[in-house]
C-alpha cells in the first residue's frame, strides 16, 4: 500500500471519470441546466423539447424525411418501442446478433410474440453481407432486419451501410440499434437505407440519462398505427400527441430534456458527428496504444474497432487481479467496465462522454501505477 493517497482525477465537477459505455461522464454546464423547474405544459419548456425533436434528424441528414419520436426511460425503451410499434403483428424479423444488444432485441421480439429469427456471429465477427442475402433470399416472409451499429458487448462497429444496401435491395426493411454510435460514427440517411433508428440521451450526445428517441421515416410512423404490443411504448400515439399538442402523452423527463438540449449544443459546438467522432478517435487511439505499450492486447483488431468502448483481454500474470486492478484505478478516479464476453475473458474501457486525449494520458499513467502496486511484471502478456 502506498503510505499517502495516490492522485485522484476528476471531472469538471469533481466526480470520478466514467469509462464506460454509458451513463457516461458530462460537462459542468450539461449539468448546471438541470438546476430549475419547467412545468410540462409551459412554453418555455415546450420550445426546448420540440427544437431537440427538430434537430436530432440533422445528425443522420434526415431532416425532412425522418421525424424523431422520444420515449422516456433507458435506450432499451426506445429500442423495444422501435420494435414494438415499427413491426407489423403480421411481420418477421430477422435479428442480427453478435453480443448482447442483439438477443436483448430477440427477446423483446419474442415477449411481443413478433416472428423473429436470428443470424448470429461471434462477438469478435460481424454479419456476412453476402450470409445475409442468402437468409433473406430463402426466407421471403421476413419483412424486417435488425442490426446494432456499435456492439457496445464488444465495441465491434457493425458494416451498416453493407447490411443496409443488402436489405435494400431485397426489399427489405432496416431497423438500427445505433445507441452507443449515434453522433460519433457517420450514419447518413442520404446514402444508407434504413426506416429507423433508435439512440439516447446519455451516449455520444453526451446528455444524461433518461431520455431514448427514435428517428423514423415520416411515411413509416404514419403507417404504424395499431402496431404496439404497450400504451407506454406506443411511437405512433407518442408521435400523434406531439402532432396534435406538441406535448408528451405522460409525464417527460424535463430536466433530462432540458440537459440534453445544452449536450446538443455542444455536440454541434464541437463540429457535429466529425468533431465528436474525432476527439473520441484520438482517445480510443491513444488507449489503445498505451495499452499495447503496457502489453495488453485487444480483442478486435483496428479495422473493426469502434472509438467508443475497447475490449481488452485478461492477462495471464496471476499476480493480476481484476477487481484489485478495478478498485485501484478507481481510487485514481477512472471507473473502468468488466467485460460481457462469452468468447474470452475480458475487460472494457470506453473512451467515449466528456473525455479527452489527456484523460486518457492519465487513465494510462493509473494503470502502470496499479500494475506495480499488484507486482505485475510487464509489459505482461495475455490469456488469450
Ligand atoms: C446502451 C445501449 C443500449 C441501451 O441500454 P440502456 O441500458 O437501456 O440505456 C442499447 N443498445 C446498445 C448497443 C447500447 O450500447
Amino acid at each position: 500500500m502506498p503510505s499517502f493517497p495516490p492522485r485522484r482525477a476528476e471531472s469538471e465537477t469533481g466526480d470520478p471519470l466514467l469509462l464506460t459505455p454509458g451513463p457516461l461522464t458530462t460537462s459542468k454546464t450539461v449539468k448546471q441546466a438541470m438546476v430549475h423547474d419547467w412545468g410540462s405544459r409551459d412554453a418555455a419548456f415546450l420550445k426546448i423539447n420540440k427544437d431537440v425533436l427538430t434537430r436530432l434528424p440533422e445528425i443522420i441528414h434526415g431532416e425532412g424525411r425522418y421525424v424523431t419520436v422520444p420515449m422516456q426511460g433507458s435506450g432499451t425503451f426506445a429500442v423495444e418501442a422501435m420494435l414494438t410499434s415499427l413491426v407489423p403483428v403480421d411481420g418477421k424479423v430477422l435479428v442480427l446478433i453478435n453480443g448482447a444488444y442483439g438477443h436483448r432485441a430477440k427477446r423483446i421480439l419474442d415477449i411481443a410474440r413478433r416472428d423473429a429469427i436470428t443470424y448470429e456471429t461471434p462477438e469478435d465477427t460481424p454479419p456476412d453481407p453476402q450470409r445475409l442475402d442468402e437468409i433473406m433470399k430463402a426466407d421471403p416472409a421476413i419483412t424486417h432486419v435488425f442490426v446494432v451499429h456499435c456492439e457496445t458487448t464488444s465495441g465491434i462497429r457493425n458494416p451498416i451501410e453493407a447490411v443496409a444496401d443488402v436489405v435494400a435491395r431485397n426489399g427489405k426493411r432496416l431497423l438500427i440499434d445505433a445507441m452507443s454510435a449515434f453522433g460519433a460514427l457517420p450514419l447518413d440517411s442520404r446514402t444508407t437505407a434504413f426506416d429507423a433508428v433508435a439512440a439516447s440521451s446519455n451516449k455520444c450526445i453526451e446528455g444524461v440519462p433518461g431520455l431514448g428517441f427514435v428517428l423514423v421515416k415520416q411515411d413509416v410512423i404514419a403507417g404504424a398505427k395499431g402496431n404496439a404490443t404497450t400504451l407506454v411504448l406506443d411511437l405512433y400515439d407518442q408521435w400523434q400527441g406531439f402532432q396534435r399538442t406538441g406535448q408528451f402523452r405522460f409525464t417527460p423527463p424535463i430536466h433530462v430534456i432540458v440537459a440534453f438540449h445544452q449536450a446538443l449544443e455542444e455536440f454541434w459546438a464541437e463540429g457535429g458527428v466529425a468533431g465528436r467522432g474525432g476527439r473520441y478517435a484520438d482517445n480510443c487511439r491513444i488507449l489503445i496504444e498505451g495499452m499495447q505499450e503496457l502489453g495488453f492486447s485487444t480483442l478486435l483488431p483496428d479495422h473493426l474497432q469502434a472509438p467508443i468502448i475497447i475490449t481488452f483481454h485478461m492477462p495471464a500474470d496471476p499476480a493480476f487481479d481484476f477487481q484489485r486492478f478495478y478498485d485501484g484505478l478507481s481510487d485514481r478516479g477512472f471507473l473502468i467496465y468488466p467485460g460481457k464476453l462469452t468468447v474470452a475473458d475480458s475487460f472494457r474501457i470506453g473512451c467515449i462522454g466528456r473525455l479527452y486525449p489527456k484523460d486518457m494520458h492519465s487513465a494510462l499513467a493509473a494503470v502502470r501505477e496499479v500494475l506495480t502496486e499488484l507486482g505485475v511484471s510487464m509489459p505482461l502478456r495475455s490469456a488469450a
